[in-house]
């Protein structure tokens, strides 16, 4: 919980990475390397955050991730209060095999799905390869997020036709399209109803606030990216900085930073 101006607000965070690598996507960062929930339970602590969607650490080399969906399965188990888990998917593995990491994630509870289309190389409405995986994301009611923005197989106008070809699925454009991006997701989130976005790594102001106000406060929601973002950052760049531009109502704070990925996640 953290406090702005005598009310008490729920934080959650809806974008954040656990687990171990041997070898990360990007450029190798120790701290980063090993991230296990004790870790996430005190920054969480430290920066005022309630509860955590978590999902693995990209990794340098490919995997199918499901040790790091087992570990982070029996985290949420472990502390049910803190974790919620998402699986990781690597669709370059093919739709046969991804689906059975799918179908085990569902069985261990995991209540999502992230997709990074640039590290597992494979653009983000791939009919063979990543369609597939969003029919049983819908049949199973996952939310699915995507990270959006570095790199054109991630590109808003890919997820875009994700949203558009798949209207029952519940869909994150993750770091809302970084910056370049940020204005034509929020286009997308005009467009259709399903697409929401993450403020995690939005490093200018002036258009996230945009997206706030044209896309409106229930679509955006407080994200990390911890630990490759420190979340007390992520948190004051929304409650000091840019609720300091918008002087938004409360509720409206309440529902960017946890009141949205709450709806979503029907955790009542
Ligand atoms: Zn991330």
């Amino acid at each position: 919980m953290i406090t702005y101006e005598g009310e008490t607000i729920e934080v959650i965070d809806a974008h954040s990475h656990m687990g171990e690598r041997q070898q990360l996507a990007i450029h190798q960062i120790p701290p980063i390397m090993k991230f296990m929930a004790e870790d996430m339970i005190r920054s969480m602590d430290e920066a005022g955050v309630d509860k955590v969607v978590t999902f693995a650490i990209g990794a340098g080399r490919p995997t199918d991730y499901r040790e790091t969906n087992r570990y982070i399965s029996e985290m949420m188990k472990k502390h049910p209060e803190r974790i919620i888990g998402f699986m990781r998917l690597n669709p370059a593995d093919g739709p046969k095999h991804t689906l059975e990491v799918l179908e085990e994630g569902v069985r261990l509870g995991l209540k999502g799905i992230k997709i990074h289309p640039l590290i597992e190389k494979t653009p983000a409405n791939d009919r063979e390869k990543v369609y597939p995986l969003m029919e049983a994301a819908e049949h199973h009611r996952l939310v699915v997020l995507f990270h959006c923005g570095l790199g054109e197989y991630a590109s808003p106008k890919r997820l875009g036709e994700v949203a558009r070809d798949f209207p029952g699925l519940t869909l994150i454009m993750g770091h809302s399209g970084l910056v370049e991006g940020v204005r034509e997701v929020v286009e997308y989130a005009k467009k259709y109803p399903n697409v929401h976005m993450d403020s995690s790594g939005v490093g200018w102001l002036p258009f996230f606030c945009e997206s706030i106000v044209w896309a409106g406060a229930d679509r955006v929601m407080y994200g990390s990216d911890h630990p490759f973002n420190p979340m007390d950052w992520e948190v004051e760049k929304i409650i000091k900085h840019a609720q300091g531009h918008l002087k938004l109502k409360v509720e409206d704070l309440r529902k960017i930073m946890g009141g949205n990925i709450r709806r979503l996640l029907d955790l009542g």
